[in-house]
């Protein structure tokens, strides 16, 4: 039997070399995930935005920033696949939309998300970041707001936990909702630090 390492990592370089959703991508496909059989942390994003795209490095932005905050992890633990998965919705950039980037190309997730999650035997929480993962992971157990189902993060652990996106677009958001930063975040932090015991 092959080793689930080998599979996830045959599955990871085909998802890399992706071109199923090429005509569609403005800057065309450049795949940016990562993951171990051995991830503890699952992190399900939308999609990368042009400074991902260019460096292929997930999370390399000024959300990217605000997530590690939130989390107070140093890029050294956060970029460290045996510890932290990053399997966004989309793997590519879509392109950009009337009011910013966007959505994550559905055929990304239909594709690959069945085949890879189930190779992460070690995840103890995943972060739902923003609207496109609440869909996808929560469907019927989402509230009518994605506010609402933020601010109901209670009752998606300890699987889940639902995020805001860290976007810069989002600090209105987090100005008029200061519970998140007081009440979730911290606790955020707590099941974050026991997933990667
Ligand atoms: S967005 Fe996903 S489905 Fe489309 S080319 Fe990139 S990896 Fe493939």
């Amino acid at each position: 039997m092959v080793p689930n390492q080998e599979k996830l990592d045959i599955l990871l370089r085909d998802a890399r070399a992706c071109t199923i959703c090429a005509e569609h991508l403005p800057l065309g496909p450049n795949p940016v995930l990562r993951a171990s059989t051995e991830s503890r942390l699952l992190l399900v994003g939308q999609a990368p935005g042009t400074r991902v795209h260019n460096t292929g490095i997930p999370w390399n932005d000024p959300s990217g920033v605000r997530l590690r905050s939130w989390l107070q992890m140093e890029p050294e633990e956060f970029y460290d696949e045996r510890k932290v998965a990053i399997v966004p919705m989309g793997f590519c950039y879509p392109g950009k939309g009337k009011s910013g980037d966007l959505p994550p190309r559905k055929e990304c997730s239909d594709t690959w998300h069945p085949n890879l999650l189930p190779l992460l035997p070690n995840i103890q929480i995943t972060l739902l970041i923003g609207q496109y993962a609440l869909d996808y992971f929560l469907g019927k157990r989402k509230k009518k707001t994605l506010t609402e189902t933020v601010r109901s993060f209670r009752e998606y652990l300890p699987d889940f936990i639902p995020l805001v996106h860290p976007s810069p677009r989002n600090y209105g958001w987090l100005k008029k909702n200061p519970w998140f930063e007081k009440e979730l975040v911290p606790e955020m932090r707590t099941y974050v630090q026991k997933a990667l015991i």
